[in-house]
């Protein structure tokens, strides 16, 4: 069996947390999301989660070979040995360049990046029609697609339901700018090396995932048939 050694791609609002979790529970891969496996490492307290707790701690940027670090502490787990799911690394062509010569180093390699592609315009539906709860930030609703049963209240507690400040319509465009301007030198890299793989991500999230499946299927037939 080939492994399904995969990096998720995609903008905010993309949905590609949801798809994750998805794939995760889909092919009992393990899943990481950069920011909780950072996490995950201190608490730990590995010598590496040490090293992250620092610059967590002086509030500085974890500098990549040490973000690499806690990702091959975690490839070379048990869980991983079928394949990994990464989100949120690389996000730049010099990290993308240096996972690959860890991957290397661990004598794996990647199988796929797939781009889950969403427009400006259905991102700032998405996202510009959330609104949070001012009592509980837990409680979150869509004008759209999950409306409270009274303008502006929370149906859970009657809170003010507010624009939380990532959602205001110039933050997530200014969001949208830097992934843009950070990411497509990324596609480009990953397109390639011929692993580049786009999903249409306007869709539902089960067509989304069905779509990501077909991709998959598609590559462990290629390569199970030497292609
Ligand atoms: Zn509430």
């Amino acid at each position: 069996m080939p492994e399904l050694n995969l990096i998720l791609l995609g903008p905010p609002g993309s949905g590609k947390g949801t798809q994750g979790e998805r794939l995760q529970e889909d092919f009992r891969l393990p899943y990481y999301a950069t920011g909780d496996i950072l996490r995950a490492a201190v608490k730990e307290g590995t010598e590496i989660g040490n090293q992250v707790k620092e610059f967590m701690d002086r509030g500085d940027l974890v500098p990549d070979d040490v973000i690499i670090g806690v990702i091959a502490e975690r490839l070379q787990q048990e869980e991983a040995a079928d394949g990994f799911i990464l989100d949120g690394f690389p996000r730049t062509v010099p990290q993308a360049e240096a996972l690959d010569s860890k991957m290397k180093e661990l004598k794996r390699e990647m199988m796929a990046a797939i781009l889950i592609d969403v427009s400006e315009d259905e991102v700032l539906r998405r996202l510009g029609g959330r609104r949070t709860c001012e009592q509980n930030p837990g409680h979150i609703y869509h004008v759209e697609f999950d409306p409270p049963k009274q303008e502006d209240v929370c149906d859970i507690d009657g809170g003010k339901l507010l624009v939380r400040d990532d959602d205001k319509p110039e933050v997530i465009k200014n969001r949208l700018a830097q992934y843009k301007e950070k990411t497509e030198p990324l596609t480009a890299y990953y397109e390639e090396r011929g692993i580049l793989n786009h999903v249409d991500g306007s869709e539902s999230p089960d067509e989304v995932e069905e779509a990501i499946h077909g991709i998959l299927a598609t590559l462990r037939r290629e390569e199970e048939e030497g292609m």
